[in-house]
């Protein structure tokens, strides 16, 4: 096990927070006041599409992670590790950041069943970090124990759309890993809601394009069942860039750096704590005061607990330079182009497109990148 000491508040609020002096009520009033008027432009679903400017020097940059892909789909369950109560809460593939705060309850409501009131809290993604404030707000005395905290977290590097998919393999998933899916989506979106349209947490609606030249299959239900996605289509004849059908609905944008920075954040100024550890196996576990864990390490869960039904699934992201007249996303096939995806960040237009399950490589790919650059580019010539 490696340990170094303590990461906390002090190293995001300043030496006052370290001291004690900063309440809560500080902070929040030090903020600048949530603009929740609806900034971000939604048109109508079926309003035209402006076109992407999708070229390589308006490339900023372009980054890699690893989707926690676990093939029965996302752990969540309690077990005992030597002396230690331990929920799982692990391995939600291309969902994680969507599924978050539905997980989150689950997770914590299993924990409090302990009745301690000190808990710890391993990993500091967007799962971590949604446990370990459900946590906190239900009355318990947090920390939370990881290697890579935001920024450096797969996290930080999700598109992030709220929609789970890629979650799991068909042939491999129990009924009732559906149904907690479903109802983890439930809860989740009631809660990003709650953040949408504040900038502090980079969190606002936009319309959510798939289309296909084949039908598209409505023989089940979306994740979380489809009267959670406002406005949504299915299977409509026609649509953008000149595809026979398409689904549409509007959902949320979440960007990951402005919304883990602050969840961080809350987290710090509710009293929680931070430790930068690197956990080699369950054995190490041991070593921590707290009886309660919750294990939320994304893909180093399989490591740490020899799980080896968790792969990674490889994704990597180009942004091009900002436009204000794009309040769309879309993701669809194409003959020449393979899988395409974008999504209009404030900070960024998102090209995505790739999903390769048991590649570990994190170093960019030039040809990726172009493949990608001219696919887009490509589409938005079709409008
Ligand atoms: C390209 C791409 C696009 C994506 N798009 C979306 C999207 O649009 N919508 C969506 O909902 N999701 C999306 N995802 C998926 C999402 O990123 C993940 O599901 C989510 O980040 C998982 O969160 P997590 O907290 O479990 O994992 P992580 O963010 O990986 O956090 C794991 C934490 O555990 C810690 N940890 C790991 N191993 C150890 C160890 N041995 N010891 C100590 N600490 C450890 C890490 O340091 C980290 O703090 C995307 C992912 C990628 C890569």
């Amino acid at each position: 096990m490696r340990r170094r000491d303590f990461l906390t508040s002090g190293a995001a609020l300043g030496a006052g927070a370290l001291s004690g002096c900063v309440s809560v009520s500080d902070v929040y009033a030090s903020n600048t006041a949530p603009d929740l008027t609806g900034d971000a432009l939604v048109q109508p679903i079926g309003a035209p599409f402006k076109p992407i400017k999708s070229s390589m020097d308006r490339v900023t940059r372009t980054i890699v992670g690893l989707r926690p892909f676990r093939k029965p789909g996302p752990r969540l369950e309690a077990v005992k590790v030597g002396d230690k109560d331990v929920v799982h809460n692990y391995g939600h593939g291309g969902g994680g950041v969507s599924l978050s705060w539905g997980v989150a309850e689950m997770a914590a409501t299993l924990a409090k069943g302990y009745g301690r009131p000190k808990i710890g809290v391993l990993g500091s993604g967007a799962i971590g970090l949604s446990t370990a404030i459900v946590l906190q707000r239900a009355g318990a005395d947090v920390t939370i124990y990881a290697q890579a905290f935001p920024p450096y977290t797969t996290s930080n590097v999700a598109g992030a759309m709220w929609h789970p998919v890629t979650l799991y393999e068909k042939d491999q998933v129990t009924p009732e890993t559906m149904t907690m899916l479903h109802n983890a989506s439930r809860i989740a979106f009631s809660r990003f809601i709650r953040y949408a349209n504040d900038p502090n947490y980079g969190v606002y609606w936009i319309r959510q394009h798939s289309m296909s030249n084949k039908e598209m299959n409505v023989s089940e239900p979306y994740i979380g069942y489809d009267d959670l996605y406002p406005g949504l289509v299915r299977n409509q004849p026609g649509g953008p860039f000149g595809f026979a059908y398409h689904d549409a609905y509007y959902t949320l944008m979440i960007d990951p750096d402005i919304y883990l920075r602050a969840l961080v954040k809350d987290f710090l100024i509710s009293g929680g704590r931070m430790m930068e550890i690197s956990f080699e196996d369950e054995a190490d576990l041991m070593a921590l005061p707290q009886n309660t864990l919750v294990n939320c390490m994304g893909l180093g869960a399989g490591k740490v607990f020899g799980d080896e039904t968790i792969i990674p699934a490889r994704g990597q992201l180009s942004f091009l330079l900002p436009q204000n007249d794009i309040d769309y996303g879309y993701a669809l096939g194409t003959k020449d182009y393979g899988l395409l995806y974008s999504f209009p960040r404030k900070t960024g237009i998102l090209l995505g497109g790739s999903v390769d399950k048991g590649d570990w490589d994190l170093t960019p790919r030039a040809d990726e990148v172009t493949r990608m650059v001219e696919g887009h580019a490509w589409l938005a010539s079709q409008l």
